[in-house]
């Protein structure tokens, strides 16, 4: 379909939309990019919010569909937050109600910004302007929720006190969790890993895992037979242990790569409905892949 049309039948979605009603006790409507942060929304706005994501967890955020159920979410929107950078290219084809945005990108520190080739190179990729999986190293949840608790108290300044406890009781319970994970996760220290997608750079930078290579030449890019070449040698060369694939990395390609450069395999969870409970199973995942002390 052609842009312009495409965008009309957009709008006709959302026009037909049925109106929502008086919101139950006046909730904030919020819609969010990803399940964790709306998972983090929730955290610091709890009941006094009502929060959709427009992708699910399963879904690789990079190359979503839009759908009419998502453009219905978007309506009757009062603040929305998202990754930002160009982590949900399908974002900017969206009819975005004149609402204040969170770009959390922004509140963090990111990684991978000076990467020249990727600007150079003439594919189509992501992750040009910087790695966008930064919510992956729990410690960002802090700037993140902080980004939110502005943009909440704005719209309720009268609330603030509650988004703010909110937000100090989740920090603490995820500060204790953070201390167990590093914990659990202390014989992985140093080891070096390949990742699939390089979704894993924040949360390896946290636990202290080398990430050696990525399958992926360029960040959304599959891997030529050269290229694969090149990295069995280079997992070989430097005793990569550990690969890491994402739920929606080709099966055939992980298998290949487990099996010619001689490591383990672990798929770990980019996204998931709780922000809390993605670190505990990730953390459990990597755990059991190097079997029993
Ligand atoms: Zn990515």
């Amino acid at each position: 379909m052609h842009a312009r049309a495409f965008a009309l039948a957009l709008a006709a979605v959302i026009a037909a939309a049925p109106a929502p009603r008086a919101s139950s006790q006046d909730k904030i409507r919020v819609v969010t990019t990803s399940a964790d942060l709306k998972s983090l929304v929730e955290a610091v706005g709890g009941d006094r919010l009502e929060v959709e994501s427009l992708t699910a967890p399963e879904q690789d955020p990079h190359t979503v569909e839009i759908k009419p159920t998502q453009l219905a979410r978007l309506r009757g929107a009062a603040l929305i937050v998202r990754i930002g950078l160009d982590h949900e290219p399908w974002f900017a084809r969206l009819p975005v109600p004149r609402v204040p945005v969170v770009d959390a990108s922004r509140s963090v520190r990111l990684l991978q910004t000076q990467t020249p080739r990727l600007r150079a190179e003439r594919q189509a990729h992501v992750h040009a302007f910087g790695n966008t999986h930064y919510w992956l190293d729990p410690h960002n949840a802090r700037p993140i929720t902080q980004a939110v608790l502005a943009a909440l108290t704005a719209l309720r300044p009268d609330e603030a006190a509650a988004f703010e406890a909110n937000r100090n009781a989740f920090l603490s319970r995820l500060d204790a969790r953070i201390s167990a994970w590093e914990q659990a996760l202390k014989r992985l220290y140093g080891a070096r890993i390949v990742v699939v997608h390089d979704s894993w750079a924040y949360f390896a930078e946290r636990f202290g895992l080398q990430i050696v290579a990525a399958a992926e030449p360029h960040p959304g890019i599959s891997p030529s037979p050269a290229e694969l070449a090149a990295l069995f040698k280079r997992m070989r060369d430097s005793n990569v242990r550990i690969l890491i694939a994402d739920p929606h990395a080709n099966p055939a390609l992980v298998q290949q790569i487990k099996e010619r450069g001689g490591a383990r395999s672990v798929t770990l969870l980019p996204s998931a409905p709780d922000y809390v409970a993605l670190f505990e199973e990730n953390v459990r995942r990597l755990s059991a892949s190097l079997g029993p002390d």
